[in-house]
């Protein structure tokens, strides 16, 4: 049996401000910003799967409701429309903060929108965590390692980034939201968790951001040629988003801070992934080459001992067995975008 004694000292991360633990038998309360978006809307299901209450906030910039509208009328569902770079009040239990658009072609679209949100969207959603006591996960990037001079990246290494390239406003935002995120830890004593999240793919990526899995599939279901950048040469690794979401959860209620790696660390030049997507969609699929973009990153590839070890977590979805799995929600959504024109 508890005492009234263990019911204070028990609670692992109770604050003053915070729900006391004697109060645990009700559901967990979960704020998911960026939630509308395609990392986001896979965790809701997965969150609202497990019996959660989870409250979305997004500013609908690259997400879409239609990535939801299978929770609407749910009682433990709640989608506010809300952009991050406001101060908003809540009441929950834990925060995953994934608001910023991620494809290269949304964020650097307003690059001063895209440094805001990282920065003060962060502050604000830490300043909610120390105000009410609830867990924060940030999802950073791999890209906080830049264009890497370590080959695989591990989480000790600091990155090679240029600060004031086109990619800045994004790489060097997450840093920044790192940065505000051990600070809030260290100084205020919140409960942070931190991502860096590699590559990851899936069905509901937006059709025309610009991303070269979801550029690759697109092109070969509507027989256009894939868009090589580049020689081709450069490597990504590719996560299915299954993984990612695992991961995420697996960080948020564990007892580490991070950061972590979460990738799935199969490395693909981008010829080679052309061949696997024409492999899955169309063999006959053709090649052009375009010039590159600034500071792309020549090779990128997670180390991802330490989430194996601490977290227990690793990839199961190999590239060929993901991508199958996107395909009909692209192809139904690229029939759906013909229908609308009259083809
Ligand atoms: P996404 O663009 O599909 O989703 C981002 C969501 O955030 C969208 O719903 C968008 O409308 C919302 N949003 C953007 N700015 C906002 C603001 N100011 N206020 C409120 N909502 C806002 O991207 P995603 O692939 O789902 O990425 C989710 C998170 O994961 C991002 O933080 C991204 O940086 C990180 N990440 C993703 C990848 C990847 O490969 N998908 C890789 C590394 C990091
Ligand atoms: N904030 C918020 N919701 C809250 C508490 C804080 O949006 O419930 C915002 C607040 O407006 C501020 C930021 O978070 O811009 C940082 O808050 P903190 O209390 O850490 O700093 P301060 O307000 O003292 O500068
Ligand atoms: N890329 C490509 N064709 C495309 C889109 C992207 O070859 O149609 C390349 C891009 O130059 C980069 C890699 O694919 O080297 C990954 O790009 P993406 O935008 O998907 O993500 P990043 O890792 O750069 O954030």
């Amino acid at each position: 049996f508890s005492t009234a004694h263990d019911l204070v000292s028990k609670p692992t991360h109770a604050k003053v401000g915070r729900v006391p633990v004697a109060l645990g038998q009700r559901r967990l309360r979960i704020v998911v910003t960026g939630g509308a978006g395609f990392v986001g809307s896979h965790l809701v299901d997965k969150l609202i799967d497990r019996g959660n209450d989870v409250i979305v906030i997004d500013n609908f910039f690259t997400g879409r409701k239609d990535n939801l509208v299978h929770h609407f009328g749910n009682p433990r569902f709640e989608l506010i429309r809300h952009d991050v770079v406001e101060p908003i009040l809540l009441e929950v239990d834990q925060i995953y903060h994934l608001a910023c658009p991620a494809s290269p072609v949304h964020y650097k679209y307003n690059p001063v929108k895209t440094i805001k949100t990282n920065v003060m969207g962060t502050l604000n959603m830490l300043g909610l965590a120390k105000r009410i006591g609830a867990r924060f996960l940030l999802t950073s990037t791999s890209e906080v390692y830049g264009d890497p001079l370590e080959h695989p990246q591990k989480e000790t290494y600091w990155g090679n980034v240029n600060p004031i390239g086109e990619r800045s406003c994004y790489d060097e935002g997450k840093r920044t939201a790192e940065t505000l995120a051990m600070d809030y830890h260290r100084g205020a004593d919140v409960e942070v968790r931190i991502a860096r999240i590699f590559n990851t793919y899936g069905p509901r990526m937006c059709l025309d951001d610009g991303r070269v899995v979801s550029n690759f599939v697109a092109q070969a279901i509507r027989k256009q040629p894939l868009t090589v950048y580049g020689d081709g040469k450069q490597t990504r690794s590719f996560q299915y988003v299954s993984d990612l979401v695992n991961g995420l959860m697996a960080l948020m209620d564990g007892e580490h801070v991070g950061p972590f790696n979460l990738g799935n660390p199969g490395e693909f030049t981008m010829l080679e992934l052309a061949e696997v997507v024409k492999d899955t969609i169309d063999s006959s699929a053709t090649i052009e080459f375009r010039p590159n973009t600034a500071d792309d990153p020549h090779k990128r590839k997670p180390d991802i001992s330490k989430a194996k070890e601490l977290l227990n977590w690793e990839p199961k979805v190999p590239l060929r067995e993901g991508l199958p799995l996107m395909v009909s929600d692209f192809q139904n959504r690229i029939l759906n975008e013909d229908e609308g024109k009259g083809i």
